[in-house]
């Protein structure tokens, strides 16, 4: 094992905010997902967790595929490294121009979302004389139990097509001579700790394969999405997701079919705990009741807690040992009340300049920041 421990004397002097990555512990992370999912899973990296593309060529060099959700992304994968065939294109609202990009690099497959999207894509590829390979994203009416923002798998939803409408589309898609209908494709939710979920959803997938088989439909790739969690609590417990249970889940659950190649897309479980916003303490301002922290780093660097709810660890990385343990607000400088870390966290005394560590930060995070109140994007600084 590496050591992990933020190196703070190498980054003590440099400007704030910032995003510091263990490729260390990426590259371990890495080798646990290749160990639990064993030699035939094929693994395809969702870019939108991080696009860093320090990040992203370490997944590349690992042999990973790549999981795009636009045109951006799958120019990103291509120049980080990732072969075009390793690429599966998923999203709701693909452009014409996208498409034939897509179709244009070679990337493995279109993850189609609605009836529409396959007759757009069967056109574009016909004008080309290609015969692009399409798998069907399907809504299998899986609730994950996890934040309405990010739950995707309920049959009322922008994403995916629903269980009712699959065969006509599916038989469509047989029909269209520039369509080589390969696989089905489902992404129920993200930051999902609770198996019973993905379970659930290989009880789906193998009832929608028999009853698709029964009409003469058969896919040669399934793949059930992403969305494994992390422990945002305890990151340095458990700095590696559970990913024995996840791949197990799917290896006890699936009944493939004979030559069947099975598919996942994991993001935030790759990349999560890889990652760390530093972020400088400017004031500690006292109210009448609370405390305040306020941080040189908001919701423009990490914008789950404001966008989710969510949380994350945060140390005060400067504070001497055996400091009294204090109450804040931990906020940022930007100009909206949702931008606050923790309301009534728990830090040793805080002042003016202390390096606060935000943890967990390596999926949705440098990806999400925006130039919101005209602050400037910051830069990221790899340690082992
Ligand atoms: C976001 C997304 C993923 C990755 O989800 P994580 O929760 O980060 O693992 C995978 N597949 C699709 C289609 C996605 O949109």
């Amino acid at each position: 094992m590496t050591d992990n421990t933020f190196p703070i004397n190498r980054f003590a002097e440099l400007p704030t905010p910032f995003y510091a990555y263990s490729i260390g512990l990426l590259s371990q992370t890495l080798q646990a997902v290749s160990n639990a999912a064993g030699a035939d899973a094929h693994i395809h990296y969702a870019v939108k967790a991080n696009a860093n593309p320090v990040i992203l060529q370490e997944i590349a060099r690992a042999g990973f595929g790549a999981d795009c959700v636009s045109g951006g992304e799958i120019e990103a994968a291509l120049a980080a490294g990732f072969e075009a065939k390793k690429i599966v294109y998923a999203g709701v609202g693909k452009t014409d121009a996208e498409i034939l990009l897509g179709i244009d690099a070679g990337i493995g497959c279109f993850n189609v979302e609605s009836a529409e999207e396959l007759e757009i894509i069967a056109a574009l590829a016909a004008e080309k004389n290609k015969i692009v390979r399409v798998a069907l994203r399907v809504n299998p009416n899986v609730d994950a139990h996890t934040h309405k923002h990010i739950t995707t798998g309920l049959s009322e939803n922008k994403f995916g097509i629903n269980l009712e409408a699959l065969l006509p589309i599916a038989e469509r898609a047989v029909a269209l001579p520039s369509i080589e209908l390969s696989g089905l494709h489902f992404h129920i939710g993200s930051q999902m700790l609770d198996m019973s979920p993905y379970a659930e959803l290989c009880i789906k997938i193998n009832e929608l394969q028999d009853s698709l088989a029964k009409n003469g439909i058969f896919v040669s790739s399934i793949n059930v999405g992403g969305g494994l969690g992390v422990d945002y609590d305890d990151p340095d417990k458990n700095p590696i997701a559970d990913f024995e249970s996840y791949f197990a889940t799917f290896r006890n659950g699936l009944k493939l079919r004979p030559g069947q190649t099975l598919h996942f897309e994991l993001g935030r479980s790759i990349v999560a705990q890889c990652g760390s916003l530093i972020s400088r303490c400017i004031y500690v301002k006292h109210g009448t009741v609370k405390k305040f922290v306020i941080l040189d780093a908001g919701m423009t660097e990490l914008i789950r807690p404001a966008l989710y709810g969510a949380r994350h660890k945060i140390q005060n990385i400067s504070a001497p040992e055996g400091s009294p343990i204090e109450t804040y607000d931990v906020v940022g400088p930007v100009c909206e009340s949702s931008d606050v870390f923790v309301a009534g966290g728990h830090l040793p005394l805080t002042q003016r300049g202390d390096l606060l560590a935000i943890r967990s930060a390596g999926a949705y995070g440098e990806v999400m920041a925006s130039n919101y109140n005209c602050r400037k994007l910051h830069p990221a600084y790899f340690f082992n």
